[in-house]
């Protein structure tokens, strides 16, 4: 009998994958954690029936999360995560040889688990000895630290349950916060086809917060909608090109290269409009 994946998007869309094998599944405190190998995009992470990551396509979501940010910023020596616990935003940060110090702050011990254990490709950064792996809830971190990180990356599940308070005005002003003089912070901003509010209240409440506020697009396979927004909000830099195009050009990726930066911010005509009326 055929296997199939699902995951229901919203109440009228639905988006199925054929399963070759059925890996792994367990309740953590938080959520329902299951893995399954699909025949289209390989093995993938779902978190209450919602994909977070497939070993397919993960390098579009992960490189363009992380080296924006990274090659906007002159210097990033101390970056942290919220969310993330498959480590692919790590995997990625670490190929920064300015970065010195990464602090990934996951509220599920669980996700860190059965990514190393199942995950392999994309967890593999997460016992560099540059990083340091919380278990507490980001939110919480985010409003003791004062003055202390280059780069924030939230890199969370969509806003529901403990990610829901990682998508407003309070929680990007602890970011603001946490951030350097000159920092730079980044969050996923959910689809522009099917979470049109949800991507207009994250972009309004970061503009609220940040003299820079920047969109940009990438095409996840995956993820509802296909076309992907992130959000940077910045002290100081615009993010629209990377500081160092060489620089930008030298490291390993399948998706990003400086050219890709900088197209990324281009954004079609409907985008556009739903971030200029909010
Ligand atoms: N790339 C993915 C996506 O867009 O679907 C997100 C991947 S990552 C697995 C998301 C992680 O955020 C989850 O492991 C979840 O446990 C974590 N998370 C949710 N709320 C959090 C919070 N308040 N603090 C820290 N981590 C949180």
């Amino acid at each position: 009998m055929e296997k199939w994946a699902s995951e229901v998007q919203t109440k009228n869309l639905e988006l199925r994958f054929r399963i070759s094998e059925f890996i792994h599944a367990e309740k953590s405190e938080f959520q329902e954690i299951v893995v399954v190998d699909t025949l289209e995009f390989g093995r993938m992470l779902l978190l209450d029936g919602i994909v977070q990551t497939t070993v397919n396509d993960e390098f579009v979501y992960h490189e363009m999360i992380t080296h924006v940010p990274l090659f906007a910023h002159p210097n990033p020596r101390k970056v942290a995560v919220i969310g993330g616990g498959d480590g692919g935003v790590v995997r990625e940060i670490i190929k920064h040889d300015s970065v010195e110090r990464v602090v990934l702050c996951e509220i599920d011990e669980a996700v860190v688990r059965v990514a190393k254990e199942y995950l392999p490709e994309i967890s593999c950064a997460l016992d560099d000895e540059r990083v340091e792996v919380l278990f507490t809830d980001g939110i919480e971190y985010l409003k003791k630290v004062q003055n202390e990180f280059d780069v924030i990356i939230i890199d969370s599940t969509d806003p529901i349950g403990p990610a829901k308070g990682l998508f407003v005005k309070d929680f990007y002003a602890s970011v603001y916060s946490a951030l350097t003089g000159n920092g730079i912070f980044v969050a996923q901003t959910e689809s522009p086809f099917v979470f049109r509010d949800i991507l207009k209240s994250a972009y309004r409440s970061i503009a609220q917060v940040f003299p820079v506020t920047r969109l940009y697009l990438a095409t996840v396979p995956t993820y509802p909608g296909g076309l992907w927004s992130f959000t940077a909000g910045s002290k100081t830099h615009d993010v629209i090109a990377p500081v160092n195009e060489k620089l930008a050009d030298s490291i390993t990726t399948k998706y990003y290269t400086a050219a890709v930066h900088k197209a990324a911010f281009a954004l079609p005509k409907f985008v556009e409009d739903l971030i200029e009326n909010p």
